[in-house]
Order: C-alpha cells, then structure tokens, then sequence
C-alpha cells in the first residue's frame, strides 16, 4: 500500500503550483470563459487552445460525498470522506471535508476549499460553511 500521489499530466504543472502556493488556480478559456477541470489543452466547449490561468474562489456546494471505511493508502486512515464540490466557477474537484461535518446529507452544503499540509505537500480540502443562524 502506497501513498496517494500526484498524477503529473502535461497541462498539470500551474495548478499543482497554486495548490502549493495555497490558492488553487485554473484555466479559464479566452473564448468562452469556462473554466476547466482537470487541465488540457483545449477548451471542451469551444476548443480553443487560448486560456489563462486564473485562481478560483475556492467557495462551492457539495454534490456528492463517501466515507470510505476501507483503507486504499497509507495516507488515507479510514473512516475518511471525499466530497464532490462544485465550484462557483463551474468545475467540480473532488477533496476531503476537514473539521465541522453537516448532520444528515451533505448534499447541498456550502464549503470552501482551504490548504493545509498532507503526504509531505500541500493539498487543498474543504471546510463546512456552516448556514447562519436563523
Ligand atoms: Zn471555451
């Protein structure tokens, strides 16, 4: 059993540096504007090649959410979650949330992508936006 690793595609360099930096950045197309998630070359929607990248809010809703309760790496002590977020920008990233967890269905829920420290590098998660009090 290893330790979860990077996955160096050719397009993956900027965004694993921003991550680094604590403030994740993605393409965003200079046709149409849609950001895009994992990086490529090309713009799906339009393909267009020109892009620029540019740092999401890191502020999204929860799509989707596991608790995994089976180890998989040396990294990753079960139980743990992954969540699907949804981000303002439209791209959905899948990360962990970290601290406060929702009761019942996560689904829905407001988080933002905060960085801390996992594996020997910096990696992005998600922390709860807990609604206001009514
Ligand atoms: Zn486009």
């Amino acid at each position: 059993m290893g330790i979860s690793k990077i996955v160096m595609g050719l397009d993956d360099k900027p965004m694993w540096a921003s991550i680094e930096r604590g403030a994740m950045e993605l393409q965003k197309c200079g046709e149409c504007g849609a950001f895009r998630y994992p990086p490529a070359p090309v713009c799906p929607h339009d393909l267009s090649a020109d892009a620029e990248w540019t740092p999401v809010s890191g502020k999204g809703t929860i799509l989707s959410w596991v608790v995994f309760h089976k180890q998989y790496f040396e990294d990753h002590v079960p139980p743990y979650n992954s969540v699907a977020i949804e981000l303002e920008e439209g791209p959905i990233v899948v990360s962990q949330l970290r601290g406060d967890e929702p009761e019942g269905s996560w689904i829905g829920q407001r988080v933002e992508l905060i960085y801390a420290e996992h594996a020997g590098r910096t990696q992005h998660f998600a922390r709860w936006l807990k609604p206001e009090a009514a």
